[in-house]
């Protein structure tokens, strides 16, 4: 098929790559000029495993462009442009521009629009209005950081469309994942997404809860209450590691726009609010756990990606939390295999770490693994629990969860 992608972000280059190596021909649109010149010169503008080299592969099968008129004869077109949440609102101007553009150009009235941004339930039925095409939506539920695996093998694909046939159009293409598949309604396959991430992120704020209490007991270590209630099916072992919080591109701002959204119908969904208050209080806790170790002096920020194998630090926790620390005075320098930040200056592992009279582990890097005896001397917060507490200097460590 000739398929568009409206939206070159994280989203819509997973999905580029993976159905060009499925043998389509893949037209990728995006405003933004230098990301197109990049992507035309084979260059990945996100750090994202896998990603470069599947770009490089099936380069024969792209055509990357500004120009929406190369839109006007495929088959499908994806929009994945940005959904951000603006003053605590969803802003769908991206979605409505795309949608615009696509009714200005599209010749043929079989081409099916795709939704795959992450919208509030009712978007759909209005960017039907827009392109007067068919409109499916099929939202997205990749996790950064295995972005291509995750496109490849779904948990499930869900489908909502107002025919059946551009449903099964969309169907079709996803088969080679053999992921089960959900056919619903415009309304519900929107509101599955945002249900689905307020839920995980009210796993971890309610995991986040429970290691506060845990720290303020004798011998009581969070990763061993989380391991052992998420063998209980129920419950599930996934999304239940302590922290300083969530954050990234997806969380932050899909909680606050359904909860806004549900607002504005009358409805307070209370619970996620709650998450939303847990996770904006996590900062405060590390600096508290700092300030009894250190009141001011060096502290060393490991990973400023707001998650492992990412270069992404949108919303990253990681840098509120070097802000923070730069407000209350002390100097801060910082590391990351993969992320840049301009709030601290960026160094090596080791110079961090040599640097540094306190080491603050923010993410959970596969590289901050094993540190524990490079890190001897130094007080050190493990924020994302991957250090063996047994191997660390005892006044010196501490870690989310960790009681004494
Ligand atoms: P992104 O911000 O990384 O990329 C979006 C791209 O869209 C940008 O390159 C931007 O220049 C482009 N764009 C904006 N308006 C445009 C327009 N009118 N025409 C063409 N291009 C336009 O976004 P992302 O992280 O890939 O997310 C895209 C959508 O998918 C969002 O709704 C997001 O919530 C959702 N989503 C994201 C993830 C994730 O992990 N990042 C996972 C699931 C769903």
């Amino acid at each position: 098929m000739r398929i568009g992608i409206v939206g070159l972000g994280v989203v819509g280059l997973a999905t580029g790559v993976v159905l060009a190596e499925q043998g389509h021909k893949i037209i990728g649109v995006d405003i933004d000029q230098n990301k197109v010149k990049g992507l035309e010169c084979k260059r990945s503008p996100i750090y994202e495993p896998g990603l470069q080299e599947m770009l490089e592969r099936y380069f024969h099968n792209f055509t990357f462009t500004t120009d929406y008129g190369l839109l006007s004869d495929t088959d499908l077109v994806f929009i994945t442009v940005s959904t951000p949440t603006i003053d605590g609102k969803i802003y769908l101007g991206y979605v409505f521009d795309a949608a615009k553009r696509l009714g200005d150009v599209l010749k043929r009235n079989d081409t099916i629009v795709v939704i795959k941004s992450t919208v509030v339930p009712g978007t759909a039925r209005k960017v039907k209005e827009i392109v007067k095409n068919d409109v499916v939506s099929n939202p997205e539920f990749l996790r950064e950081g295995r972005a291509i695996l995750d496109t490849k093998n779904p948990d499930r694909i869900v489908i909502g469309s107002e025919n059946k046939e551009p449903g099964d159009l969309v169907e079709n293409l996803w088969k080679f994942t053999n992921a089960p598949v959900i056919r619903t309604t415009w309304e519900e396959a929107e509101m599955i997404k945002y249900a689905a991430n307020s839920f995980l992120a009210v796993k971890i704020s309610f995991i986040n809860e429970i290691a506060n209490v845990c720290e303020k007991l004798k011998d009581c270590d969070v990763t061993v209450v989380a391991k052992a209630i998420g063998m209980d099916k129920r419950i599930s072992p996934y999304f239940l590691n302590a922290g300083i919080g969530w954050g990234g591109s997806c969380f932050p701002k899909d909680t606050q726009a359904i909860v806004s959204f549900a607002r504005d119908l009358g409805e307070e969904l209370k619970i996620v609010e709650a998450a939303i208050k847990v996770n904006n209080e996590r900062i405060n806790r590390v600096i508290s756990m700092l300030k009894g170790f250190i009141k001011e002096g060096n502290v060393c920020v490991l990973g400023v990606a707001f998650k492992p194998n990412t270069d992404d630090t949108r919303e990253s926790v990681a840098i509120k939390l070097i802000k923070t620390l730069k407000s209350e005075g002390y100097k801060v320098v910082a590391y990351d295999p993969k992320a840049k930040a301009d709030e601290a200056e960026m160094v090596g592992l080791d110079e961090c770490i040599r640097i540094a009279d306190a080491v603050i582990i923010a993410t959970e890097w596969d590289e901050f693994k094993g540190l524990e005896e490079k890190l001897r001397g130094k007080f050190v917060i493990d924020g994302r629990r991957i250090l063996d507490p047994s191997k660390m200097e005892k006044g010196k460590f501490k870690a989310i969860g960790l009681g004494e």
